[in-house]
């Protein structure tokens, strides 16, 4: 159950490539435990409005606060971004492993470097999460070696081995063959129960609808709608939202 401390504060987030406004004004709170769903039409944001959440993206007006970091700041420096990144971890549609790295060495990296972490910690922590995401037997594979499921479950147990406070997943499951699918998504529906907080651009209605328990809607660079999952999908009231789902159907 989300615990009611605020991870994510956003008030009228704005952000622009250029001339092109893509978040115009984007206003939510994530609290701790939240499995949050963010569901909307190509190109509307949902991918940026991710990217400035661990800071991949500059902001360019409104206010954006991580885990108490003020990301508008002009203060923020590498270490505090380091810090925040190991905390707010990204899994990515394409799933981003080193490919000259077996899937033990992907693991054990970003811990080594960025958490000063010993090597036979996070050896130790890598094999952990690897048996966590069903893959204890894959260490020494390389990412080449792996179906793109076990590709995106490695990166998860990646994220995992940061400790991270939030992950963010960026359509962790458009990529993969349908067949694959479900064990990605198993995995997430895991974490989500034991109560990791999580931010999940996604297309899987199912997913959002029965393991979320906050629904945003981005529309046109806003958040048009948002809520409970069940109310949203049974009851949607904008028009846009109501279009949206029923082309999904
Ligand atoms: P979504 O993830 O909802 O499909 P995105 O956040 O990826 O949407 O993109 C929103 C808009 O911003 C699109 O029009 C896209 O072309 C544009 N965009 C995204 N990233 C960049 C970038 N780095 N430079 C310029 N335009 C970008
Ligand atoms: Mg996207």
């Amino acid at each position: 159950m989300p615990d009611n401390i605020p991870i994510i504060v956003c008030e009228n987030l704005r952000k622009s490539y250029g001339s092109l406004e893509v978040l115009k004004g984007v206003t939510g709170t994530l609290h701790k435990g939240d499995v949050v769903s963010v569901i909307g039409p190509s190109g509307c944001g949902k991918s940026t409005f991710l990217r400035c959440l661990n800071r991949l993206e500059t902001i360019n007006g409104g206010r954006l606060e991580v885990l108490g970091v003020d990301m508008a700041s002009p203060r923020i420096n590498q270490k505090v971004l380091r810090q925040l990144r190991s905390k707010v971890s990204m899994v990515f549609q394409h799933f981003n492993l080193f490919p000259h790295l077996t899937v033990l060495e992907n693991l054990m990296l970003a811990p080594q470097k960025v958490l000063k972490s010993s090597s036979s910690e996070c050896k130790q922590q890598a094999l952990l999460y690897l048996d966590k995401v069903g893959l204890g037997d894959k260490a020494h594979y390389y990412p080449d070696q792996l179906s793109g499921g076990q590709k995106q479950r490695v990166a998860i147990a990646r994220s995992l081995c940061m400790k991270p406070e939030v992950i963010l997943f960026d359509e962790p499951t458009s990529a993969l063959d349908p067949e694959l699918v479900g064990e990605v998504l198993t995995v997430m529906r895991t974490l989500a129960q034991e109560g990791m907080t999580m931010v999940v651009v996604t297309h899987e209605m199912q997913f959002a609808r029965e393991v979320s328990n906050l629904v945003l809607f981005f529309n046109r660079g806003v958040i048009e709608e948002q809520g409970d999952p069940k109310k949203v999908f049974t009851n949607p009231q904008s028009e846009r939202l109501k279009a949206f789902l029923s082309r999904l159907n």
